[in-house]
């Protein structure tokens, strides 16, 4: 056993050597140290305000849906690191891998056959466009290289995914000239329950029209958009997406990788719309928050058009492809969301927050409250004070990353409505004092 170092040892080596997601060298802002974490609470390793466990409002990024050291997946792991934790998938192939490739296309809308297991989220993104290039490069058309996206939305980190990421978020402005310029369309108007508008409706078929013969295709988050905003939009837009992709021959890509396995309160965000996508991305939530595991699926009609191809293969092929640990916890943690009526919890949880965040609305600074499934978002008039929001959600005893104007929260599927209600409080305090 190595030395044990103290919480104090701990953090100052973390400030000098680290990165921490979005932050600066050496590290500005003290994270907080976490010893361990079951069910939905996280422990500390010394206490914070007061506080030495905090309920998780954030589901560590859309993933941990069921909770923390859940039994269930527990065995999963331990049972396949007991058989090996990895080999490599060029040559060789496995279980827990074909496993649950198989059970993604049952569950995906039907036109998704074909399963490529990839390592992150932004990886399944690069794979994503990766396909859709080779796809048109087999079929004769390499002009057709560009994507349309709509603005406001995220889709990873990697290069291809930063640039269909919203424009404005300063990233952007930070490479200009260096990321592939791609097409925008103005964000969807906002508003799950909203009428689509006609004018944007024509605004997107005409830029769909008008660029065709670049286009690729059209990526977006279908229904929310998350890490750009955290804003809900009218399911019929991803019905306009699907007839002008149709009508002007561009492949469809839904990044489902937030909204995937329950979390608007359909199994996939497309479900609103009845409409399937040609390529359809998955990750966060889909080893249930275990370990990094992603899911690029596509249709027959795309595997068919890169395969007859001058080089019929897909190319692209991760170190940890198809990784058996990951594979295994992720086809348990879906085996354990179908095992129980998901869509029921999502819902008590939506009444939850929809009770616990309105008084919200009355609070100075408040501009919007709003609510889908099982994903709560207070939205301000200013630039969230993020020091002074996390603090005060943790006096409340939960655990909550603000970001821009946004104070949001997506629990576990297993938060009791107790605890529901002590994460609406938090998101409250950190509203008023952030
Ligand atoms: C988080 C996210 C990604 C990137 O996934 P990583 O695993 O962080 O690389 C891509 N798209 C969407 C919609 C996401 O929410």
């Amino acid at each position: 056993m190595p030395e044990p170092l103290t919480p104090g040892e701990l953090l100052s080596l973390d400030r000098q050597h680290v990165w921490h997601p979005y932050g600066p060298m050496p590290g500005t802002a003290a994270p907080l140290l976490v010893e361990s974490a079951s069910g939905v609470r996280l422990r500390l390793a010394e206490p914070v305000e007061g506080q030495d466990e905090l309920v998780d409002g954030m589901s560590s990024w859309w993933s941990a849906v069921h909770g923390y050291n859940h039994p269930v997946l527990n065995d999963a792991a331990r049972g396949q690191l007991e058989r090996m934790s990895h080999v490599m998938f060029g040559g060789l192939t496995h279980e827990p891998a074909v496993r649950l490739a198989k059970r993604l296309v049952d569950i995906s809308p039907e036109p998704l056959q074909h399963v490529f297991l990839a390592d992150s989220g932004s990886v399944s993104v690069e794979v994503a466009v990766k396909m859709c290039l080779q796809y048109w490069r087999s079929l004769g058309k390499p002009r057709k290289q560009r994507l349309l996206t709509w603005r406001g939305g995220y889709h990873g980190d990697t290069w291809q995914p930063m640039s269909v990421c919203d424009p404005d978020g300063g990233m952007h402005e930070l490479w200009q000239g260096a990321l592939p310029r791609q097409v925008f369309a103005d964000a969807p108007p906002a508003g799950f329950d909203a009428a689509p508008d006609e004018a944007y409706t024509a605004h997107l078929r005409e830029l769909i029209g008008r660029h065709a013969e670049e286009l690729a295709a059209v990526i977006v988050e279908p229904v929310v958009q998350g890490a750009g905003g955290m804003s809900f939009h009218s399911p019929g837009y991803l019905r306009v997406l699907r007839e002008a992709c149709d009508e002007h021959g561009v492949l469809l890509v839904f990044d489902e990788i937030a909204t995937g396995f329950g979390r608007t309160g359909a199994l996939f965000a497309a479900e609103h719309a009845g409409v399937a996508p040609d390529v359809m991305c998955l990750g966060k939530a889909l080893t249930g928050g275990y370990l990094t595991l992603a899911a690029t699926l596509c249709t027959t009609a795309v595997a068919d058009g890169i395969s007859r191809g001058a080089l019929p293969v897909l190319a692209h092929g991760p170190t940890f492809m198809g990784n058996p640990l990951a594979a295994a916890v992720a086809d348990a943690s879906i085996s354990l969301l179908l095992s129980q009526d998901w869509g029921q919890e999502v819902k008590r949880i939506e009444t939850g927050l929809r009770n616990g965040l309105a008084p919200a609305a009355d609070i100075p600074g408040v501009r919007e409250v709003r609510v889908l499934g099982a994903i709560g978002v207070v939205q301000l008039d200013h630039e969230v004070d993020m020091a002074a929001a996390t603090r005060a959600a943790v006096r409340e005893g939960v655990w909550l990353r603000p970001f821009r104007d946004l104070i949001y929260t997506m629990p576990p599927y297993i938060t009791g409505d107790d605890d529901v209600a002590r994460v609406c409080a938090a998101v409250c305090a950190a509203a008023r004092e952030g």
